[in-house]
């Protein structure tokens, strides 16, 4: 299994070794959304993917509900690579990128009180 000099890449020529080399950002707070970004401020696409989430401030976790990479960048890999090879380098920059690049202390500070996960348990009572 030689899977030697097949790197990801972005359709503006910048490559990706290493899902450390992504811009992350946390600017649609509205949404819950953190984008992962290009690195290559000539970059058309800008934007290659995103990742949302609730958060548990009760219990101090975090749920991803939705990581994913946007179809030109998916596209692009799979014509490139195949789309066996592409999925699968896709998938673990996705799972580093949510594992170990995002600091979730620091999301969960900054995220405003709508990506709390509403999670109720009521006792009905009867007047
Ligand atoms: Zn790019």
């Amino acid at each position: 299994m030689s899977s030697e000099g097949e790197y990801l890449q972005c359709p503006c020529g910048k490559v990706y070794k290493d899902p450390n080399e992504y811009k992350l950002v946390f600017v649609k707070k509205e949404q819950c959304e953190i984008d992962i970004m290009c690195s290559n401020p000539a970059c058309h696409l800008k934007e290659l993917g995103y990742v949302k989430f609730k958060i548990d401030k009760k219990h101090r976790k975090v749920h991803v509900e939705i990581a994913s990479f946007y179809s030109p960048y998916v596209t692009w890999n799979n014509t490139r690579l195949g789309k066996e090879k592409a999925m699968r380098l896709l998938e673990e920059h996705l799972r580093y990128i949510v594992e170990k690049r995002i600091d979730w202390s620091r999301i969960a500070r900054d995220a405003p009180p709508n990506c709390e996960e509403v999670l109720e348990i009521r006792e009905e009572v009867k007047e």
